[in-house]
Formats: structure tokens, C-alpha cells, sequence
């Protein structure tokens, strides 16, 4: 009855962690993928505004022209190229539309693992292969790894910095390699920054600074904890970008209305404040697993990604859902399963516990042996 497409999906390594999960009675929760903080209040009084005065109606296909113009200064701001914008329904939206638009099948798709789950899924419904590029264990781009993945068949590289789940913030040296690598053989970037206003330790590159065939993918998710709003925006190249729109016309139609009437004035809010905040909460679950975990020090997002005891992952995320921890195994994020991620995207109190409990657990697990 179904399509044969859909046999290329699946949805087993999300629903494990759920089904291990679901007798858990009031858990330490370290498996979310959103921010703690509501939106803020002004922004939501835009939305409602919006609402109340009757802005709910269709709007434009590439989205009303105030958000485009200010999203454009935005994009300015940063030295990323683009030649167009649109607006679309999140960044999950971005890019269904850009894989839709650009992925035959057959046509691969460099992917460094671990990754963001949808990449794969959504590469491999438009009939593409992913090429994971194997980052473990610096989670660093090095050029032999990408050069060696290269073929004729090569579409698109994607690029997620600060990455999902690991929290890397690659370095403009890394970029650049990208960028060579990709304009000597002709390969579009698609650039996934949804993260890139969490960044603790000073510089960050845009992929799009560096490199003009790139699609850069952004929204306000993350940054203003807009996640059930479902808005975003995507920029480049103007062929790909109208490609895009036309796609959007018979899909998503536009992004929410009042979602992207209350975007319009987001970028004047200072998010400063919050990121701060976030950046304490890096610190505290890092300097509590630094000396009992072997563990990258995250730079970016709000996850950490450290190995498990004698590298089994799941065998690990069992034993802490006993303890009343929920934290989710590398399977779900990557070919291996030789680490976990925790978000800490929670209160510190919670987080205190949490890092508490896993410290324990692990000494537990010495001890056994
Ligand atoms: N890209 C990455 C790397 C993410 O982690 C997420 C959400 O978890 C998304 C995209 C989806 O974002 P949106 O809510 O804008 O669709």
C-alpha cells in the first residue's frame, strides 16, 4: 500500500529511547532538543497582535517582504552571500525544500558523523546515498576524510556548526577546506547554522562568508525558543533559492503568518542574556564529567556528546534510564554507538543531578569489572 519511498525511513532509534523511557516516573530529563526559556515576551505580543488584527490569512509564497528585508540584514550583518531569501516553515522546511530541489537519485550527499538524524532520512527519501564523513573522536573536519568521500556523484556537502549532537563549532581553517574543496569540484554547501547564536568561546565563521555556493539554513527555533512556531528562512544562490519557492508553493504554502509577523522585529531583541545563561550550564556539564568521562569540550548548541564506558552506548543509556536519567544513545546520531548526548538545555539544578547521577553511575560501572 505504501510508497516505496517510505522503506527508505525509519523511525526505530527515536522510538527506542521513547519506549526505555516510558515508565519513567518524573526523570531527570537530559534528552531535549529546545531551549528551557519561553519566547519572549515581546515577541509573543507581536504574534498575538498579529493574530487579533487579522493577519491569518496566506501570505506571500517566499514569505512577507518586512521579514525578508530584515532577514537580509541580518544575513549582511554576518558576510554571508546570498542573491535571494525565503522564508520557510523552520529549517526542517529548508531543507526538505532544498533536498527536494536538488537530490536525484543516486546523487550522494557528504554527511559528517555523528549527525543531525533528519539529514539522513530525508537524503535518503529524495533516493540519495549519504557518505558519512567519520569525525570520531576530535569531531573535527580534516580534508583527507572529506577528499576520500568525493566522487562524480557528489551533490551537496552539509555543514552544521554548532553540530547537533556533539555542540562542535568548527574553525574558519576547517571552512576554508570546505569551501576548496567544494569549488574545485563543483559541490553545493548546505549550511545548517540553527544554532549559531549558542556559541561560548569567541569567533564564529559562516560557511557563507567563505563560499558562494552555499545554501545557508537558519531560523528562530533555537534562538528564541520559537520551536512550535515553525519558522525559518533559507539563502543563496538565486536559481536554487527560486527552485526552493517554486516547491514551497505546493507544499508548505508560506511559513505561519503570525509567526513570521512576530520574527520581523526578533532580531532587535538582545538574546545576549539567555546565552549566557547557556553558556554556564556548558560549563557546569562539562567540568562535572571532564575527569570521569573522556569528552570533547562542546563550543556551541546545547549539547554535549561523551564517550560511554567501554564504548557501548546503548548498554550505558540503559543503565542510566535505571537511575532515573534520560539521555540518548550515539545510534541515534551516528553509525556508531560509542557515545551519548546530553542537552543541557535544562534548569542547574537539574542538570546538577544529572551530571551527579552519570558521575556515579560511572564509578558503578568501574567497579563491576
Ligand atoms: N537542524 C538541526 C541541526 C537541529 O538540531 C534541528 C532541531 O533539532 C533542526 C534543524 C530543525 O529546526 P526547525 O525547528 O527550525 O525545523
Amino acid at each position: 500500500m505504501f510508497a516505496e519511498r517510505m522503506k527508505k525511513i525509519d523511525s526505530s532509534g527515536i522510538r527506542k529511547v521513547f519506549e526505555l523511557a516510558k515508565n519513567m516516573k518524573d526523570p531527570i530529563n537530559l534528552s531535549i532538543g529546545q531551549p528551557d526559556f519561553d519566547v519572549p515576551d515581546i515577541l509573543k505580543n507581536e504574534a498575538v497582535k498579529a493574530i487579533e488584527s487579522g493577519f491569518n490569512k496566506y501570505t506571500v509564497t517566499q514569505g512577507i517582504d518586512p521579514l525578508r528585508k530584515n532577514v537580509e540584514k541580518e544575513l549582511d550583518k554576518k558576510g554571508i552571500f546570498y542573491e535571494s531569501s525565503l522564508i520557510t516553515s523552520g529549517v526542517s522546511g529548508g531543507l526538505l525544500l532544498a533536498f527536494m530541489a536538488l537530490i536525484d537519485p543516486g546523487d550522494e550527499v557528504i554527511i559528517a558523523d555523528p549527525y543531525f538524524v533528519m539529514y539522513t532520512h530525508l537524503v535518503s527519501l529524495m533516493g540519495g546515498v549519504p557518505r558519512y564523513v567519520d569525525t570520531y573522536p576530535h569531531f573535527r573536519l580534516l580534508r583527507s576524510d572529506i577528499e576520500k568521500n568525493i566522487t562524480k556523484k557528489t551533490k551537496l556537502i552539509i555543514i552544521n556548526s554548532p553540530s547537533n549532537p556533539t555542540g562542535t563549532v568548527y574553525t574558519r581553517e576547517e571552512l576554508t577546506m570546505v569551501a576548496d574543496l567544494a569549488r574545485e569540484h563543483g559541490i553545493i554547501v548546505l549550511s545548517d547554522e540553527i544554532y549559531d547564536t549558542f556559541t561560548y568561546d569567541g569567533d564564529y565563521t559562516h560557511m557563507g562568508s567563505l563560499y558562494n555556493n552555499t545554501i545557508t539554513l537558519n531560523g528562530f527555533s533555537k534562538s528564541y525558543s520559537m520551536t512550535g512556531w515553525r519558522i525559518g528562512y533559507a539563502a543563496g544562490p538565486k536559481d536554487i533559492i527560486a527552485e526552493m519557492t517554486k516547491l514551497q508553493q505546493y507544499t508548505f504554502v508560506c511559513a505561519p503568518s503570525f509567526a513570521q509577523k512576530a520574527a520581523v522585529n526578533a532580531f532587535d531583541f538582545s538574546m545576549e542574556p539567555y546565552i549566557e545563561d547557556y553558556k554556564k550550564k556548558r560549563d557546569i556539564v562539562y567540568n562535572g564529567l571532564k575527569d570521569a568521562f573522556t569528552v570533547e569540550k562542546p563550543h556551541g548548541a546545547f549539547y554535549i556528546f561523551p564517550e560511554a564506558p567501554d564504548g557501548n552506548a546503548s548498554r550505558f543509556v540503559e543503565r542510566a534510564i535505571d537511575n532515573n536519567v534520560l539521555i540518548i544513545p550515539g545510534n541515534v546520531f551516528s553509525q556508531k554507538d560509542t557515545h551519548f548526548r546530553i542537552s543541557y538545555a535544562v534548569n542547574d539544578e537539574t542538570l546538577k543531578r544529572g551530571v551527579d547521577q552519570l558521575n556515579a553511575l560511572r564509578e558503578k560501572v568501574e567497579s563491576e569489572k
